[in-house]
């Protein structure tokens, strides 16, 4: 018997989501909505996916452009196990009601409170805190990307401390009414929410961020200058320890890959759906150790990290496999994320 899936919000992450959980053995995508018609309501239709009306839609302008609808967002919930919820920004936890009354799981995103859900959940750092709950929150894309390097460094040296510069993407790049489109905007809140927001994953883990956004649509990248408890032998030592973890991708100096320009433009060529890149990027070159003061970047695609952690959500919600590292390498094997 699969899990039969819902995703509630088709936007940037929703889109993605219900790909990948359409792809995954143990699931079945039964639908997913939208509230309007527009390009991406045809793809999912094109894509064959049942599409149902949320929030303050109207069935008369999806029968104006020519896009049958299955039912609402009620008549979807009442045939599924859990849905994602990818509605923008604090609506999720508005839909938590509807996902109350219908008596459906929701693994929700990282633009709700933590207190949306009964876990924050990142996949490589505490699958187990998962298991069995009705709410979970997949953390953020950049709450993601620093817990899964948080997991690899704690569990191979334990971190003293960590300060992380955030330089964070404007807008996504479908976006045309965000910006800056020049300037850099320091984020006054000191330090940032992100910290925070890592130790929904890690409650102990000492890290102070902050952040500033860049008129950028293709990644963000963080800064990072760790105090390890115990000294690596060298940075290479570093360097293997990210390569052998599953979520990591690593550029070698020879592969000129300067920035995120080139890392979008392997992505492209690599050609997974929508060019995306689910790995945190680390170049090998910008790994650096001084004793136990580690310095590293890396970068995070916005728009796709949280989408595996989402189908690893799920199985951990329902017990579908025995434990982090099964479900991941599932997730990774039908997404064809293969690392180097
Ligand atoms: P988005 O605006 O691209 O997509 C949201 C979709 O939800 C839109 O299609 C919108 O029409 C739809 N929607 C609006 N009201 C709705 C309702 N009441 N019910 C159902 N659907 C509704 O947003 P996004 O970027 O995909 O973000 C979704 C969630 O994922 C947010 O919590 C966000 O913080 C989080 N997230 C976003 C990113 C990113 O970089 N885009 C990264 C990680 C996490």
């Amino acid at each position: 018997m699969k899990v039969r899936v819902a995703v509630n919000g088709y936007g940037t992450i929703g889109k993605r989501v219900a790909d990948a959980v359409a792809k995954q053995p143990d699931l079945e995508l039964v639908g997913v909505t939208k509230t309007r018609p527009n390009f991406e309501a045809l793809r999912a239709r094109e894509k064959g996916f049942p599409l149902y009306l949320a929030g303050e839609g109207t069935p008369e302008a999806f029968a104006t452009a020519g896009l049958s609808l299955a039912g609402t967002v009620h008549d979807l919930l009442s045939k599924v196990d859990v849905v994602v919820d990818a509605s923008p920004d604090k609506v999720g936890r508005e839909n938590r009601k509807l996902y109350e009354a219908a008596g459906v799981r929701a693994v929700f995103q990282g633009g709700e409170k933590a207190d949306v859900a009964e876990a924050s959940f990142s996949a490589l750092a505490n699958y187990s805190a998962g298991r069995g709950k009705r709410f979970l929150r997949v953390v953020s894309c950049n709450t993601t990307g620093l817990a899964r390097a948080a997991h690899v460094l704690r569990s191979t040296w334990g971190v003293d401390h960590w300060e992380a510069t955030l330089i964070r993407r404007g807008a996504d790049p479908a976006e045309s009414k965000k910006g800056p489109i020049n300037g850099i905007l320091p984020t006054f809140h000191l330090p940032s929410h992100h910290g925070p927001d890592v130790r929904t994953i890690f409650p102990d883990l000492s890290i102070a961020t902050t952040a500033v956004v860049v008129p950028t649509t293709l990644m963000h990248v963080h800064v990072n200058h760790v105090r390890l408890k115990q000294a690596p032998r060298d940075a290479a030592e570093v360097v293997e320890a990210f390569r052998r973890s599953p979520r990591f991708l690593l550029f070698a100096p020879w592969e000129q890959v300067d920035g995120t320009p080139q890392v979008m433009e392997y992505a492209r060529n690599r050609g997974a759906g929508f060019g995306d890149l689910m790995e945190n990027v680390i170049w090998e070159d910008g790994v650096r150790l001084d004793g136990r003061d580690l310095y590293f970047f890396q970068a995070i695609h916005q728009e796709s990290i949280v989408v595996p952690e989402s189908v690893d959500a799920i199985r951990a919600m329902f017990d579908l496999a025995k434990d982090g590292p099964e479900s991941i390498a599932l997730t990774d094997r039908t997404l064809g994320l293969k690392g180097r």
